[in-house]
């Protein structure tokens, strides 16, 4: 008994617009914005929590994108 192969169904694609994107672009942004200063500049004097807790769970990160550090 044969089978008939059913046509593949490919959806239908759409553009994406600048309108779409743009919010989680901002909110991606914000949050790439966050961890970078919490990798770079979360220390000392610019220190938003206080202790070393922070830095030393970015410590590596810090290193490896060569912010100065001790
Ligand atoms: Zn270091």
């Amino acid at each position: 008994m044969a089978h008939p192969i059913a046509p593949a169904v490919t959806p239908a694609i759409t553009p994406l617009s600048v309108k779409a994107i743009a919010p989680w672009a901002v909110l991606f942004g914000i949050l790439l914005l966050t961890l970078l200063y919490f990798v770079g500049a979360e220390q000392g004097a610019t220190s938003l929590i206080s202790g070393e807790a922070v830095h030393e769970w970015v410590h590596d990160g810090r290193h490896l994108l060569g912010f100065p550090c001790h």
